[in-house]
């Protein structure tokens, strides 16, 4: 195992964990135990992105906006500028899904995070848009037994057989899009409130736009989610271009686009194509 840490901690005020890196061949024991099961989801702050949010409605048969509405708070986080979805009750109690024997109701859907521990991500998304993972191991919390165990796992093992290596490419989508924002559109010189409420639809609720736009299921929720996050890409374009900032902020009154934006959002959303400006 290489002796490297990783400072984990986003914000100045943000507390900076140092953290052990690991290499994906690097090995670690672990194994949830009965004893202490579910105690991992009596105290933690799950933070979900629009991917856990699809699956987990989806597993639910719910929309993306009542699952949002029963199951999550939706705050805007004032120091990144950008809209944060927790789930319900993990701030201050048992997750709202820990059943009464300590077992988690939506195990096949859990979030990434859950999937992951007590391993943790950090990926960086680069200039060109590639995303590099960085992996470590968590500080273990006292009351979890799961390192004492003979059984050994290697990072990618783990990655692997909890799901998060499936949901990896689709949830660094969602992390290009806010490296764009933040990069290309210095979103946290103009995002507010009342403004990242406007990407919520794009974001969280695939039922809205499919009742509005009679998108029916031949477009699968994996395309449709693809599609969600072009047109979010679009939206958060122009709404840059109005404070002043991004590509559409040069725009001259000779290639001042044809369509009006809803049109270019549509557009995306019905054909997954970026339309021509
Ligand atoms: S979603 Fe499941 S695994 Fe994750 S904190 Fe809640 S009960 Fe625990
Ligand atoms: S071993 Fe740790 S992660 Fe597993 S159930 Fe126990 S407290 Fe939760």
């Amino acid at each position: 195992m290489i002796d490297r840490h990783l400072q984990v901690g986003a914000g100045p005020d943000a507390p900076k964990l140092l953290m052990r890196e690991l290499e994906l061949q690097d090995r670690f024991q672990f194994e949830c135990r009965l004893e202490c099961m579910g105690m991992c989801c009596n105290s933690v702050r799950i933070v979900l992105d629009p991917w856990d949010v699809e699956v987990l409605a989806r597993h639910l048969n719910l929309g993306g906006k009542d699952f949002l509405d029963r199951y999550c708070t939706l705050e805007f986080a004032s120091q990144s500028h950008w809209p944060i979805v927790w789930l319900a009750q993990a701030a201050n109690g048992p997750c709202e899904f820990l059943d009464s024997q300590n077992k988690c109701q939506v195990y096949p859907a859990r979030p990434t995070i859950c999937r992951t521990y007590p391993l943790g991500r950090a990926v960086r998304i680069e200039a060109d848009g590639h995303a590099v993972e960085k992996v470590f191991l968590v500080e273990k919390a006292a009351f979890c037994l799961g390192s004492r165990t003979e059984r050994v796992r290697t990072v990618e093992s783990w990655l692997e057989n909890e799901g998060v290596r499936e949901r990896a490419p689709l949830c660094n989508l969602y992390l290009k899009l806010i490296y764009y924002a933040e990069t290309k559109l210095r979103s946290p010189a103009w995002m507010s409130k009342p403004v990242a409420n406007m990407l919520n639809p794009l974001l969280f609720a695939p039922e809205m736009l499919r009742a509005k736009l009679e998108i029916g299921e031949e477009v699968d929720y994996v395309e449709f989610y693809r599609r969600r996050l072009k047109a979010a890409k679009l939206l958060l374009t122009d709404l840059a271009a109005g404070f002043g900032f991004g590509p559409l902020a040069e725009s001259t009154a000779e290639n001042v686009l044809k369509e009006s934006l809803m049109e270019r959002i549509r557009y995306v959303l019905l054909t997954g194509e970026q339309p021509e400006v």
